[in-house]
């Protein structure tokens, strides 16, 4: 036996509990992992509480993601004992996941642990830290570097944010945090940020072209949010979207794009290809101090993780959370 949140819809509504499971539920897959630490990340919030459409059929164990210890393998890439990371690919969504003591995936899903990360560690990344990496990838790629000036991170006090705050600060960026919590500045610059700018100031219609202020960005919060962030790049600057925190909509202009020269890049963490996460996983492996980790975790228990679901959707939860489903 083993234990899980399981989420069931016997009627309207989703009903979510710890239960136990025994191995013969688990789904299809070539690997059985041992899950050492789960997470909360937004889509798990949405997930738990049927707040959007992440999950279709139940009874379904959430968790887009995990790190644990690889139990039984017929893949040829894993052996019991190996420490593994698994993000997205449907998982915690179509299959069942995470938040759970034991899961069944494809081994094609999942990527090594790099060795400077335990388990909770790499939760403490977890997708939105790894998300947030695959978007400092993305401005780079499209030339951003720390000598064309400051990039900005919105939703700064989140997951995706907090964590790229800390990679774009150890990379030699200056940064500029945006966020409706100013009490947080402090933590906000503990982790690099060097301007803490309020949420306020972007989050109502964008015009097409704002003061030219940063070379880049990493945007969590999509909307007039992202707009006004696209508008104040600069010439040739490049900033990454992967979420969608004030709204899905983009009421923008072609303007930044025609008249500077300004590139948008999406991000999306969960069909990212082996090769890429790969990459990223290293990257944080080298790019993120660890020792900021502490300061942006939270470490609950699979009971517990529950009623984060809804807070984390209220704009309560600070960094990262991290569920210790053995606790
Ligand atoms: P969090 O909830 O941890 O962080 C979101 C942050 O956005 C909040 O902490 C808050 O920051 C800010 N925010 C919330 N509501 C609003 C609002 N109405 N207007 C402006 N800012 C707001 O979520 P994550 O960091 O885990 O994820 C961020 C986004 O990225 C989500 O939309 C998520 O779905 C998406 N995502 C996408 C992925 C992908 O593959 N593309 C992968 C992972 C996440 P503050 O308090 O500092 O203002």
């Amino acid at each position: 036996m083993f234990k899980a949140i399981i989420l069931e819809k016997p009627g309207d509504t989703v009903e979510a509990a710890v239960g136990e499971l025994t191995d013969d539920r688990l789904p299809e897959g070539d690997v059985t992992v041992a899950v050492d630490f789960s997470t909360i990340n937004y889509k798990d919030g949405l997930a738990i509480t049927d707040s959007a459409p992440v999950v279709r059929d139940y009874p379904m164990v959430p968790g887009i993601d995990f790190a644990g210890t690889v139990e039984v393998s017929d893949h040829a890439d894993y052996k019991p004992g190996d420490k593994v990371v698994l993000n997205g690919w449907g998982v915690g969504e179509r299959h069942w996941g995470g938040l759970s003591q034991k899961a069944r995936v494809k081994g094609d899903w999942l990527v090594p642990l790099p060795s400077a990360f335990n388990s909770e560690q790499a939760m403490s990344i977890g997708t939105a830290g790894y998300t947030a990496m695959l978007c400092v990838m993305a401005i780079e790629r499209n030339g951003v570097t720390p000598d064309k000036g400051p990039v900005i991170v919105t939703g700064a006090n989140g997951g995706v944010g907090s964590v790229a705050i800390a990679i774009l600060s150890k990379l030699g960026y200056e940064v500029h945090a945006s966020t409706g919590r100013a009490s947080e500045a402090d933590f906000l610059k503990s982790l690099g940020a060097s301007e803490i700018i309020d949420r306020e100031t972007l989050s109502g219609p964008a015009r097409p072209l704002g003061k030219e202020l940063y070379a880049g960005g990493v945007d969590a919060v999509g909307s007039h949010t992202l707009a006004n962030v696209l508008s104040q790049t600069k010439y040739g600057g490049s900033v990454a979207a992967c979420g969608l925190a004030q709204g899905m909509d983009l009421p923008s202009s072609v303007a930044p794009f025609i008249l500077r020269g300004v590139t948008l890049a999406g991000v999306d963490s969960v069909m990212a290809s082996k090769e890429v996460r790969t990459e990223a996983w290293n990257r944080l492996a080298t790019d993120l101090d660890i020792s900021k980790l502490e300061n942006l975790t939270t470490k609950v228990s699979l009971a517990d993780a529950i009623g984060v679901a809804g807070d984390i959707l209220k704009g309560q939860v600070r960094g990262r959370v991290v569920v210790d489903v053995n606790a």
